[in-house]
């Protein structure tokens, strides 16, 4: 076994191509330590959440794989609640998840939800609807602060998800002071709630190795203010589960990055970074 873990993974119970097993299968040929799955919490306003139905099949088939594999990997069952679907630390006690992804990816304007990681174009009429780029930007940090606030997520999934379509700086930049002060607000929150924050490489790869959520300046902030880091790749199949897994860590080293949280053995654990990538002699 290695010390590669991935907590954001979706299976075909939401938008991810893989099933369950297939996935665990693909994880255990690559030597992971741990893997967890967070499927789309349902929300009725998200075509690519889960179902109700959906989600008890879902939690009963991890259980059932996780004592089938239990003695080649160790399997966690999650789930990606979004902040406006109604699964949060406060109304599903009963579930029985080992650990949250909170994420933002809708905002309102008190009687419609606005997708912002939909399509580029849906996002430029989301902007239009509210004015400017700066309103939609800080209504969707206001919506990170109420989830962290509100619903107490392990991790807070991707961060500054609202800089998808501006990863060549179209809409704004992110060095202006709004922008950075939004952000450290957000962290002050973060920080206060004891939240892990995603280090979350779904879009990253060796031509644009800053498409990782938070962008490098947050990530050196977030090392500063000595919050808690875990590294996702919010996998929608199983080629995605490691995909530039080990390469990205060239890049966090050079932020500075040292160690980042694990979950083994039912716990998030500090791990060295010079570890990740390589053999566990664990039994
Ligand atoms: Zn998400
Ligand atoms: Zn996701």
């Amino acid at each position: 076994m290695k010390y590669i873990s991935n907590l954001h993974t979706h299976t075909n119970y939401c938008d991810g191509k893989n099933s369950i097993e297939e996935i665990i299968k693909y994880a255990i040929e690559k030597e992971f330590i741990s893997l967890g799955f967070s499927g789309h919490s349902n929300f009725s306003k998200d075509e690519c959440s889960m179902t109700k139905e959906g989600t008890i099949k879902y939690l009963y088939e991890i259980k059932k794989y996780k004592e089938i594999y239990k003695d080649k990997i160790q399997i966690y069952s999650g789930i990606e609640a979004d902040y406006y679907s109604d699964l949060n630390k406060n109304t599903d006690k009963e579930m029985p998840l080992d650990y949250r992804i909170g994420s933002v990816h809708f905002i309102d304007d008190g009687k419609d939800y606005f997708c912002i990681d939909m399509s580029k174009d849906n996002f430029n009429e989301t902007i239009k609807h509210f004015g400017n780029i700066k309103i939609v930007i800080e209504k969707y940090f206001d919506n990170i602060i109420k989830m962290v606030e509100t619903q107490k997520p392990d991790i807070v999934g991707h961060l500054d998800l609202i800089r998808k379509y501006n990863l060549n700086k179209e809409y704004f930049t992110e060095e202006e002071d709004w922008y950075i002060e939004k952000v450290e607000e957000v962290l002050k929150h973060i920080k206060e709630n004891n939240s892990i924050v995603e280090v979350n490489i779904k879009l990253m790869n060796q031509n644009n190795l800053d498409a990782h959520y938070p962008n490098k300046r947050t990530i050196k902030r977030i090392l500063e203010a000595n919050i808690p880091l875990i590294l996702n790749t919010d996998a929608h199949s199983i080629n995605g589960l490691d995909k530039f897994y080990c390469e990205s860590l060239e890049e966090l080293k050079k932020l500075g990055v040292k160690k980042m949280k694990m979950l083994i053995d039912n716990s998030f654990k500090d791990i060295d970074i010079n570890l990740f990538g390589k053999d566990i002699n664990y039994k």
